[in-house]
């Protein structure tokens, strides 16, 4: 790597350009240390609003955004695009694919999750993770093939081939399939006349007892209800044993015919935690302390999805939102701040905004730390301005109203084109 930083200054070496590497690189923007930010791409992906491109509601711009723009005022910071291949905490070395080694004197650990596939027998191979704008933009294609297919080919309807299994009853998985079923019948209805609307199946399949288990029971019958209303079949207490590129077995031995699995059943911290010597919490999170530090290395600041954050109010391990990797990730930028000027760090607090979730259009629950909860429109309107907060700039958020606004009032899905690359 090319030496641009003054040797004076305290180097900040922030791995991953997720809500909690921002968070942290921009809140190092007045301080007197050189911030050196690296991430895989060279543009920021907001999660959760993945299933919306995947369904063609929002373009791929509105979801990934240029990193290198969130920094061209900050003149501490310098952007690479590089994976990380390994990181030698003792040495306090970090190994780029391209760049070599770097060297840093703090070190922001924000690399976020990966998929969890629990070991079931083909879903890393055959399933439709929704994690990454690749994947997004992978499932749409898949379901615009597959509807271009069956229009030519009726017998591949009988086949399952409009069929879609998702896979997990959290956030992810109740959102994708609200919004599958939309899309087939507030569009594809109209884009197929020819195809039978009825012969295309979307089925939710959670292995708990009950979807949305984080959320109280009104909330989660009313979910239950508003899918069912969308015509997607929701099935509790199965477990899915295996996948093959159009059949999905289920351990009670029934078997699915469909073409498209959405994988939305879990996650588990980034791989190369597991590299670091750490005791690791469940789902391969790092523990940290109360100032987000590594306890054997408190030069190290661990934010986000692959840190294990201990809620001060509850005691309480934080779930994996991009609320918590916002707050944790500025939360370790002040820390390092701070430690640059001399100063004690102050221990984190999560100030939580509630739990929520999407479920389509004027359908969403929320659930508020005293309790409070908020369902349909009202609901929706909470989970719209929540979210706009987090995306990165205005533009994406003008963007992401125009879009709402366009998809609440007229049904389209504009984005609903698949590209040849
Ligand atoms: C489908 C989906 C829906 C969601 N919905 C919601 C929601 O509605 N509300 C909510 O609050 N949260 C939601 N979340 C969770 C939220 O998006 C995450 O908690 C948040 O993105 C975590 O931020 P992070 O910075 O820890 O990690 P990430 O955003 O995952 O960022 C990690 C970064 O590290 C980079 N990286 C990884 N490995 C390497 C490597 N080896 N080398 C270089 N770079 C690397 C990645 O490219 C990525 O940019 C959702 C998540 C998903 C997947």
């Amino acid at each position: 790597m090319s030496e641009r930083t003054d040797k004076a200054r305290p180097r900040v070496l922030v791995l991953g350009g997720g809500f909690g590497g921002i968070g942290a690189a921009q809140k190092l923007g007045k301080s007197a240390v050189d911030v050196v930010l690296v991430d895989k791409h060279d543009y920021h992906t907001f999660q959760p609003l993945l299933y919306q491109v995947a369904t063609g509601l929002l373009e791929q711009p509105a979801v990934g955004h240029p990193i290198r723009d969130l920094f061209h005022g900050q003149d501490n910071a310098r952007l690479h695009k590089d994976r990380v291949a390994a990181i030698d905490l003792d040495k306090r070395e970090v190994q780029f694919a391209e760049l070599g080694s770097v060297g840093y004197d703090y070190l922001v650990l924000g690399l976020g999750a990966e998929v969890n596939f629990f070991g079931v027998e083909g879903a890393a191979e055959h399933s439709f993770p929704l994690y990454t704008l690749a994947d997004a933009v992978r499932l749409k294609n898949q379901v615009l093939r597959l509807w271009e297919a069956a229009d030519k080919d009726p017998a591949l309807i009988d086949d399952g081939a409009l069929n879609i299994v998702v896979v997990g009853g959290g956030p992810t998985g109740v959102e994708t399939a609200g919004a599958l079923a939309e899309l087939y019948s507030g569009n594809f209805r109209k884009d197929f006349p020819d195809i039978d609307e009825a012969a295309a199946r979307i089925t939710l399949v959670e292995a708990g007892p009950e979807i949305f288990s984080m959320f109280k029971p009104e909330l989660r019958n009313y979910a239950v209800e508003a899918l069912t209303k969308r015509g997607v079949e929701v099935t509790t207490g199965e477990v899915v044993e295996s996948i093959t590129p159009q059949r999905v077995k289920l351990k009670s031995g029934q078997e699915l015919r469909a073409h498209t699995l959405v994988w939305g059943a879990g996650l588990q911290g980034n791989a190369l935690v597991q590299s670091l010597g750490l005791d690791l919490e469940r789902g391969n999170r790092i523990a940290v302390d109360a100032e987000l530090r590594l306890p054997s290395h408190p030069e190290v600041l661990v934010v986000g999805d692959v840190a294990a954050i201990t809620d001060s109010k509850t005691q309480q391990v934080l779930p994996q939102l991009g609320s918590v990797a916002l707050q944790s990730g500025e939360h370790a930028g002040e820390t390092i701040a701070r430690l640059a000027e001399g100063k004690e760090p102050k221990p984190f607090k999560y100030r939580d905004k509630g739990t929520m979730a999407t479920i389509g259009r004027g359908s969403a629950v929320v659930q508020m730390l005293g309790g409070r909860t908020m369902k349909g429109k009202s609901a929706q309107v909470a989970w719209a301005t929540v979210h706009l907060a987090l995306l990165p700039t205005n533009e994406n958020r003008a963007k992401a109203v125009v879009d709402w606004a366009g998809a609440g009032l007229t049904h389209q899905r504009s984005a609903r084109i698949s590209v040849e690359t």
